[in-house]
């Protein structure tokens, strides 16, 4: 599909012509990944995070976040709840953490590999390239990175580099120098405090845009299937951006694509509409519903055989049936949450987030009532992406991505 194309359908508004959109990718679901829909369980481990997103409730800059970490007997119970539930991937996410170790992680991985049949996801943030082989060597079968928008110049705004990661270009404003306790002048940001700082280091000549972009040609050359995908409707995003994205999960050929709306977060330098202004002159990309469905719609056309989800963040904005119409309109994957219901609420990525008064049991039992109800089928065994399979047996995993 054309760039061009891409962004007439991001403008379109005539609900008789999205009806043509909504058909092109359910039919395109339809063929290249079937009517299942695959579940995977979600288990959110810790709320620890060195970064400081300017989007996000975990930040370290939220300093009226309680924060917990789970237990490794925590987790097996959870993918023991995923085994049971029928569920055949348990994804793994957290804040960037040190506490979960490079040792850690592959110990719990192999023991999830050995005592379950699961598929098991990662979604740990921007991890040293040694864990991420030490951990597709313990058995990790996926990682999950999102670019979160492929407008540079936005994203280096709204993901201040760190403190490891700062390069020449990111001076401090007080010392003109960058260092772990000092205010960054591009961001306007203080790093985050060096006894937290993790301890893998990655060179400082990588531009923090292109970070993630080389993280995502480290995991496809590991032989992980790949994950990427971005928020839709941040402040200063605009349609042209959205189209770039789009037309980038392409050219990235991703086995995995979660999209879903930018929500507000009170406690985060982005809620304030002073300091982050939408993009003027009409170009601002709107966090809406529709624009999610459309998103959805489009990377189902770029990328006919990834998994899609149908998002929590969707579900937040329409409890009522937005899963629904996600999988309707070119999603195939629902993430139930297998997260403790102590913690859940502390996971607060952006406000009133959907199923944190929910237990396992009742995300399951709702799901599974939902799909029935769309004469859809949950999938059996573990789903992988047949994007995966197409790309491996034709040898591209050495595709470049690394700058973008
Ligand atoms: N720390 C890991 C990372 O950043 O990749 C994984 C966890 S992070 C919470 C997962 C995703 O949540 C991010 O990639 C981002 O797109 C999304 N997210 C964070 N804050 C959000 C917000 N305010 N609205 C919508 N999505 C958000
Ligand atoms: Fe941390 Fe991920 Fe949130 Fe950024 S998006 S603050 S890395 S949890």
């Amino acid at each position: 599909m054309q760039r061009s194309e891409i962004l007439i359908w991001l403008w379109e508004t005539n609900p008789a012509r999205l009806a043509d959109l909504w058909q092109q990718a359910d039919q395109t679901r339809q063929r290249y990944v079937g009517g299942e829909v695959h579940l995977r369980g979600l288990v959110e481990l810790s709320n620890y995070c060195v970064r400081l997103c300017g989007y996000c409730g975990l930040r370290a800059g939220n300093q009226g976040l309680q924060r917990y970490r789970m237990s490794d007997d925590e987790i097996m119970a959870c993918a023991g709840k995923a085994v049971q539930f029928g569920y055949g991937t348990v994804v793994l996410q957290s804040g960037e953490d040190p506490e979960l170790t490079c040792d850690r992680i592959a110990g719990l991985v192999r023991r999830i590999k050995a005592e379950t049949p699961l598929a098991v996801t990662l979604s740990l943030g921007e991890r040293d390239d040694d864990e991420l082989a030490a951990w597709r060597a313990a058995g990790a079968d996926r990682y999950l990175l999102r670019f979160e928008t492929s407008n540079r110049t936005l994203y280096e705004r709204i993901h201040p580099p760190r403190a490891d990661q700062c390069s020449p270009h990111t001076p401090c404003a007080e010392t003109g120098q960058c260092s772990p306790h000092t205010l960054c002048a591009e961001t306007g940001t203080r790093s985050v405090p060096a006894t937290i700082r993790p301890a893998t280091i990655r060179p400082a000549t990588i531009r923090p845009a292109t970070i993630r972009l080389a993280i995502l040609g480290t995991l496809r050359r590991l032989g992980y299937e790949v994950g990427s995908g971005v928020m839709i409707g941040i402040p200063g995003q605009t349609y042209d951006d959205l189209a770039d994205d789009i037309e980038l999960f392409g050219r990235l050929g991703l086995d995995m694509i979660g999209v879903g709306p930018y929500l507000r977060h009170p406690n985060t330098p982005l809620a304030d509409r002073d300091l982050w202004p939408e993009a003027a002159g009409g170009r601002q990309v709107p966090a809406s519903e529709l624009m999610t469905y459309k998103v959805i719609a489009l990377a189902r056309l770029v990328c006919p055989r990834a998994n899609i989800p149908a998002t929590t963040a969707l579900a937040t904005l329409n409890a009522h049936d937005g899963r629904e119409l996600g999988l309707v309109r070119g999603a195939n994957v629902v993430m139930p949450n297998l997260t403790p219901p102590r913690y859940r609420a502390l996971y607060e990525i952006y406000p009133d987030k959907a199923c944190v008064a929910e237990t396992g049991e009742t995300c399951q039992q709702c799901l599974s009532e939902r799909i029935a109800a769309m004469g859809r089928k949950p999938g059996r065994g573990r789903g992988d992406s047949p994007n995966y399979g197409v790309r491996v047996v034709s040898r591209d995993s050495d595709v470049e991505i690394a700058g973008g």
